[in-house]
């Protein structure tokens, strides 16, 4: 079996977790099997007369539209519709577009293209378009006048200063607002007063009447709709009141029959309200039953990057990267153009799970997700990154001036027969080769297994220049170096063995110490090499209300000139690469183009990181 991929019964097998058990057990029970769906969101009319729904579960990703999405993003992605597609559901995305403000078609249709590179279709079809919260005002606007109608909400026209006095805290229970006995008709009459625009930005609210007194001051009379005169950027001007989040997503996940809203810890206080909503809607026969119900998890920290929006905004507004899309970020179009795959996404997000407890997971778990998915796939290819001259000093004499000699060497060595044709990458080898500076030492250190040259001993004896093969090409003994009036060394010399070429019957005759990679002069390229690091030199770079800007790392970006052998001439942007003994790095997708070759450094081989 070919080892490029990993076995079928690794992809299969999913650890279990809290939400898979939460979902096999209500398949298990048959509690959605009876919901209705027709072909679109709607209310509990619209779906009563429409066919069984066929998905099993659904889920969604609801984000705002108002940034790009980031690594945290992804695991939520990865996990709303990697569920659906596990258990024969059907994943949304839903643009949560109720706030008229912030909110962009930029930001909309990178979100959309971040989903499908992660591998996602939505909605239940290739091309369908994203849901849209805003599709919902004039239901969420009907749930409130129902809400009125029944003495379940009230216009509130304190002050905002008042209404945040009488609402209390942990030690003390609220206070009734002067407005809360007004009658169900004065209510209504308020309300519609917000609707047409005759009251100003701030001036009344409307509010669901549970408990001023409840534990939980999420449930102490919760504002529902504010008032906000702002053009949105998909209804325009048609409203001037506008829902508040919590009375809005829970309407949104039940016009959508959503089985299992899937949100972030920091919701979990807000649960009680949900569920308080969707069981007057129910009561009311507004929406389908059963309501959707919400499920939290951990959100994703990871270690040395930040993932607020407004703190990558201030990133790429002051200028500290050089984009949404700066390598060194951790926005999903960021990671792309580092070199990340989605399926070493895929796998991040499977390996660190969901829990119901906040931690930081590790940097190096998502670089070793990447080094795990590219080992098998990309094509190795040899350069070096600082280039010092080696000359073989017998070569025309071995080979005759100027002959360069045909090398190969396969693009995938792990492939194996059986694999169709083995790509094959072919370069020369001549008198000149690039080899990486650290690959000599003149002083060698214990146990070096690269080019050193002859030593005199005291007593007079000579230890000779080691004997190491240039990958893909020859064996060779180093014989000396040449330095600079800096005493640099500025060239090295070895001689060749002519007949140990690589793959042929002498080439196991003469015994190298190592094995060491190598560009030719004669057909190297040159290319312009991007070294990331961590953009933050501490682990937890906002912790404590930390300045994160005072910790960047200034060296986390280095630009080089490296040399490259020639079958790179055929990069296309976005193909990964293994730089032999050096990293996976990948064609660079804004600027890498023929003729101006340009990598970014995705990863190292191992995790340099802890040392
Ligand atoms: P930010 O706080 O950076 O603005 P957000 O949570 O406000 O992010 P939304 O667009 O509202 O961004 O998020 C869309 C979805 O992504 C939500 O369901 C949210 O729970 C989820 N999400 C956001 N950040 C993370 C994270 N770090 N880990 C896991 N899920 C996340
Ligand atoms: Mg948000």
């Amino acid at each position: 079996m070919s080892k490029t991929a990993p076995p079928a019964t690794e992809q299969e097998h999913k650890p279990s977790n809290f939400l898979r058990q939460i979902i096999e057990a209500d398949l298990a029970q048959g509690i959605h099997t009876q919901r209705r769906w027709a072909g679109s969101p709607g209310d509990a009319a619209h779906h009563a007369t429409a066919p069984l729904d066929i998905a099993k579960i659904r889920t969604r990703f609801p984000p705002e539209p108002n940034g790009y999405l980031h690594v945290g993003h992804a695991k939520s992605i990865c996990l709303n519709f990697g569920l659906a597609r596990n258990y024969q559901g059907i994943c949304h995305l839903r643009f949560d577009d109720t706030n008229p403000e912030k909110e962009n078609l930029e930001y909309v249709n990178s979100i959309m293209d971040a989903v499908k590179w992660l591998g996602y279709d939505w909605n239940g079809a290739p091309d369908a378009p994203p849901y849209q919260a805003s599709d919902y005002f004039e239901f969420m606007h009907r749930a409130a006048v129902y809400l009125i109608e029944q003495g379940l909400a009230y216009v509130d026209e304190q002050s905002a200063e008042d209404m945040r006095i009488n609402r209390g805290d942990f030690s003390k229970p609220g206070v009734d607002s002067p407005f809360r006995s007004r009658s169900i008709a004065e209510n209504l009459q308020r309300f519609a007063d917000m609707r047409t625009g005759g009251l100003a930005d701030g001036s009344a609210v409307l509010r669901a009447k549970i408990d001023m007194a409840s534990p939980n001051i999420n449930m102490r009379d919760p504002a529902i709709y504010r008032i906000r005169h702002a053009t949105h950027h998909h209804t325009g001007d048609s409203w001037c009141i506008y829902p508040m989040y919590t009375f809005a997503h829970p309407i949104e996940d039940a016009l959508e029959n959503i089985t299992h809203s899937i949100c972030t810890l920091e919701f979990e206080d807000q649960r009680p309200f949900y569920d308080w909503l969707m069981a007057r809607l129910s009561e009311g026969g507004l929406i389908q039953t059963p309501p959707p119900r919400q499920y939290e998890f951990a959100r994703l920290n990871l270690t040395y990057v930040v993932t607020s929006k407004r703190k990558l905004a201030q990133l790429v507004n002051d200028q500290h990267v050089s984009g949404w899309d700066d390598p060194r970020m951790p926005t999903i179009v960021g990671l792309r153009r580092r070199g990340y795959t989605p399926a070493s996404l895929q796998m991040f997000a499977e390996r660190i799970g969901v829990t119901k407890s906040d931690s930081w997971i590790d940097y190096s778990t998502l670089e070793g997700c990447l080094r795990e998915d590219l080992e098998f796939k990309a094509h190795r290819a040899m350069a070096v990154l600082d280039p010092l001259k080696l000359v073989l000093t017998n070569w025309d004499e071995a080979f005759g001036a100027g002959h360069l000699e045909p090398c190969t060497l396969p693009a995938l060595p792990h492939a194996e027969d059986g694999d169709n044709e083995p790509a094959q990458r072919h370069f020369t080898i001549g008198k000149e080769v690039w080899i990486e500076r650290d690959d000599f030492a003149e002083v060698p250190p214990k146990g070096y297994k690269r080019l050193s040259p002859p030593v005199m001993n005291a007593d007079g004896s000579v230890t000779p220049g080691t004997i190491v093969r240039l990958k893909g090409g020859y064996i060779i003994q180093c014989t000396g170096c040449l330095k600079d009036a800096n005493g640099a060394v500025s060239e090295v010399h070895a001689t060749v063995f002519p007949d140990t070429k690589s793959g042929t019957a002498g080439a196991d005759s003469v015994k190298a110490k190592g094995v060491i990679t190598w560009v030719g002069v004669a057909d190297g390229l040159q290319a312009e090499v991007r070294l990331y690091d961590r953009l933050f030199s501490e682990a937890h770079p906002d912790a404590g209300g930390r300045d994160f800007l005072s910790v960047l790392n200034p060296h986390s970006l280095k630009t080089i000139t490296a040399y490259v052998e020639p079958s790179l001439a055929h990069a296309k942007a976005d193909n990964k690469f293994q730089f032999e003994r050096l990293g996976y790095f990948v064609a660079d997708r804004v600027d890498h183009q023929a003729g101006r070759l340009v990598f970014n450094r995705a990863v190292g081989l191992k995790d340099n990181w802890a040392k």
